[in-house]
């Protein structure tokens, strides 16, 4: 086996085509499939995945590897599998795929060093690489004659640690460390012999005869108030040795996690993981949508499945949408699993989301929660997936590899034989359907563990409010019971549902809306920096004094942001204190735990916020729930828009009354007669479910569909149009007879960034080959891709439209 079977990081006409590479003699032991390696490419050194080795080629004069950057494989065989499905199922290149799978550290170029972990005799061609050193550059070695197997044994032995450099800041973290380099006995007598004057040594080394045990530098040194120029001091004399450690970086103190044990589940919960647990006794796999109002005790079961799956000795991930992944919901696995959870999202710098990965790949973890990539865990021997929150957007990637996390999951589960468990109060309508059709076994929990009745929700029409005079963005109902609440000591959710909605500058004399010049779209006014800025790229200028059209001064914002809410709550409740939650007050990192910690301790009377508060949080003093604008995602050009607006309204008055106190949801809105808001006030999902089964079959959209979305998009809008209108035809001469394709028509944003975009949609109940025409379509454009700045992007599965 000489030759490497090599996946390079290129975009390559043929886009998952390997290349082969002659494996050279040092690294013939070491080398395994799922490990990633330097070869030459062109003039070139680029980064590639081993997916094969093989014995022949049909080439001749193979280069050869250049470097081999893993010392265990990045991706396990059934990864490297998933991948090459992935980028099959989605139209994308294996190699995007692959690294989609791994953390950022392991993607970025980067430099190495080796470190001398210990004070272990070092093979000697090791010992004369580092010369009395503790870290040598990498490159050194790769200089050096030392064979790779020989470094591979030192690390496998602890006695060296390779770590990966980023931008010049150290991923891995370690600590210096202090151990006797003597017997105690040896110790005492060197304890004798020094001077009574050099009181701090003798602490230190009657510190050590007592204890052998190794310490950290630092903490020796704060225990006795001693300095390190007296350690090195009774290292010269060899009574101490010092040695580095490697320590993960935890962000969370396991400790401080108070243990839970497992509830006696309800009657219900007791029927709900009956089956779960059978697949897992069994080895089977099998999908469950469980279908539990919120507050009925979901969680509970995901954690007592969990831990079946945890005795079996198997593993489990638990995926739950970013915004959840607050400090409750980590607090919750911690609390049951301790150290045994590895937490994986967004928030977590570059160097701990590695700690967190490596925990899982060295198998010290069983479980791991973690946000949409997190699917990608590399264990090997899965015993359950838990998809949380499963309606969320959030698990459709929206950019390549544009994968779906629960398509991903099921196709891992299948390999591990175990169960999937969708859990949702508002599941998407594609996955009820499947459930309605035996697909999916259907698992139901519709009541409440306290047994609390849900919080009653008044609709407030908001046009009568305008003809009674109330030009407020508050209704008087909604105004009063604010007012009530605070009285009470009391706490209030005020959400603001902002999507489509935003702040925008408009001229009150010719209605000129002041627009990026890069995109078709209005810019957003900031109050804090007086500026403009676009949302789709990031252009910014400051906010005209005149309008640039008619230069009159009567140049206004407009929309309702959140900042103007806010305003607006303090004149017409000035008593009330507000902590407002949006995108721009949660940017900086641990600034989102930290707000909801403030409102926790009740140190606010309002919590105002957009759609990143209506999931899973849980405060016990919260009575009354205001929805602000219920409809403003209703009429975005999104054929989920009535189901993404029922979702929210359900999520957020589950946020009501959890506890002791009973509470109360006020929904504020324009169209009080819209199917998904009537019946979201009555919390009636399967009524809800039939009348939109009814309208996605009347326009002929999913689950009774298919979609596929091709976008393209140039500066040039000719040429856009053109490519489009070419894709369609093709698409047209191809396609079976019941098969519609759509185009060319103008993306809802028709520019961005200076670029024109043009989709084509197709929708289809079973074609078969589309994926091969749209590979092929993907292939005949590729000249122009590569040469004239086209780009075309397919989606499988489109979740935005825009
Ligand atoms: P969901 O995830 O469905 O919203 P949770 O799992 O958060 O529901 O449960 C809601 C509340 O009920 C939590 O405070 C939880 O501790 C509690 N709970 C869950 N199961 C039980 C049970 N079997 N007995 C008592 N309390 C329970
Ligand atoms: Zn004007
Ligand atoms: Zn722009």
């Amino acid at each position: 086996m000489d030759i490497a079977k090599v996946i390079v990081d290129v975009q390559a006409k043929s886009i998952n085509q390997t290349f082969d590479y002659q494996i050279p003699e040092r690294f013939k032991e070491i080398l395994t499939v799922g490990m990633r390696v330097v070869v030459p490419f062109g003039p070139r050194k680029i980064t590639g995945f081993v997916v094969d080795k093989t014995d022949q080629s049909t080439f001749k004069n193979l280069k050869e590897i250049i470097d081999v950057l893993d010392i265990t494989p990045a991706l396990t065989k059934e990864l490297l599998e998933l991948g090459k499905w992935i980028a099959e199922d989605t139209l994308t290149m294996y190699i995007t795929a692959y690294q989609a799978m791994l953390p950022q550290v392991l993607k970025a170029k980067y430099n190495k060093e080796l470190i001398r972990s210990s004070e272990e005799e070092l093979d000697e061609r090791l010992d004369y690489l580092f010369a009395g050193r503790d870290v040598v550059p990498y490159e050194e070695f790769e200089n050096a004659s030392v064979p790779y197997s020989v470094l591979q044994k030192a690390i496998q032995d602890g006695e060296v640690t390779v770590n990966y450099l980023v931008k010049s800041r150290v991923t891995k973290k370690h600590i210096t460390m202090i151990r006797p380099a003597k017997d105690a006995i040896m110790l005492e007598e060197a304890y004798e012999e020094i001077p009574n004057q050099a009181k701090k040594q003798r602490e230190i080394i009657q510190y050590f005869i007592q204890q052998p045990e190794p310490v950290e530098q630092k903490k020796l040194l704060e225990i006795l108030h001693t300095t390190p120029s007296t350690v090195k001091q009774l290292i010269d004399k060899s009574l101490l040795e010092t040695f580095k450690k490697e320590i993960y970086r935890n962000p969370y103190n396991d400790d401080s996690f108070e243990k839970t044990e497992a509830l006696n589940l309800t009657d219900q919960q007791e029927t709900a993981i009956q089956p779960i647990n059978e697949r897992i006794a069994e080895n089977q796999h099998d999908v469950f949508l469980l279908h539990g109002v919120t507050g009925s005790g979901k969680t509970e079961i995901y954690l007592q499945a969990i831990q079946e799956v945890v005795n079996k000795g198997k593993e489990a991930i638990v995926l739950v949408p970013e915004i959840s992944l607050t400090p409750q919901m980590v607090k919750r696995f911690k609390g049951r699993f301790g150290a045994n959870v590895a937490v994986m999202h967004s928030a977590l710098s570059n160097g701990e989301k590695y700690d967190e990965w490596r925990k899982i790949q060295r198998k010290e973890v069983q479980v791991v929660v973690g946000a949409r990539s997190a699917i990608f865990a590399p264990f090997e021997n899965l015993g359950i997936i838990i998809i949380d929150e499963e309606h969320e957007n959030t698990y459709k990637q929206d950019d390549q590899p544009r994968y779906h996390a629960r398509d991903v999951a099921i196709r891992r589960a299948e390999y591990y034989q175990c169960p999937v468990v969708l859990g949702s109060a508002t599941p998407t309508l594609e996955s009820f359907a499947r459930a309605k059709k035996g697909v999916y076994q259907l698992l139901t929990l519709d009541k409440r563990t306290n047994n609390k009745a849900m919080p009653e929700v008044e609709i407030v029409d908001m046009r009568k409010e305008l003809h009674a005079g109330n030009r407020t963005m508050f209704s008087r109902v909604l105004k009063d019971k604010i007012e009530q609440a605070i009285e009470r000591g009391e706490q209030i959710v005020l959400l603001l549902n902002r999507r489509g909605y935003s702040t925008f500058v408009m001229c009150r004399d010719c209605g000129h809306v002041t627009e990026c010049p890069h995109c078709d779209i209005a810019l957003t006014y900031h109050k804090n920096s007086n500026q403009l800025k676009c949302h789709y790229c990031s252009y910014e200028e400051n906010m005209p004094l005149l309008c640039p059209s008619c230069e009159s001064d009567l140049i206004r914002y407009f929309g309702t942001g959140t900042q103007r809410v806010e305003e607006a709550l303090t004149q017409v409740i000035p008593q009330a204190t507000v902590i407002r939650m949006d995108v721009d007050t949660t940017r900086r990192k641990g600034s989102h735990e930290k707000l909801l910690k403030q409102f926790g301790e009740k140190k606010a009377d309002i919590l105002l916020g957009t759609q990143m508060i209506a999931k899973g949080l849980d405060f016990e003093n919260v009575t009354l729930v205001g929805v602000l604008t219920a409809d403003s995602m209703l009429h975005l050009p999104d054929f989920r828009s009535s189901e993404k607006t029922f979702q929210l309204l359900t999520q957020v008055s589950g946020r009501a009354g959890r506890h002791e106190l009973s509470g109360e949801v006020i929904v504020q809105t324009y169209t009080p007669d819209h199917y998904s808001i009537e019946l979201a006030s009555q919390y009636d999902y399967h009524q809800f479910f039939q009348q939109e089964m009814k309208m996605r079959r009347a326009f002929q959209y999913p689950p009774y569909v298919f979609l596929t979305l091709i976008t393209v998009s140039h500066p040039n809008h000719v040429k856009v149009v053109q490519v489009t209108q070419k894709i369609v035809q093709f698409l047209l001469n191809q396609v079976q007879e019941g098969t519609t394709v759509l185009g060319p028509t103008p993306s809802p944003i028709t520019r961005v960034k200076d670029r024109y975009r043009y989709q084509c949609m197709v929708k289809y109940k079973n074609e078969e080959k589309l994926r091969m025409y749209i590979k092929q379509l993907l292939d005949d454009f590729s000249d122009d891709v590569r040469k004239n700045n086209l780009l075309i992007t397919v989606d499988m599965e489109p979740y935005h439209l825009m």
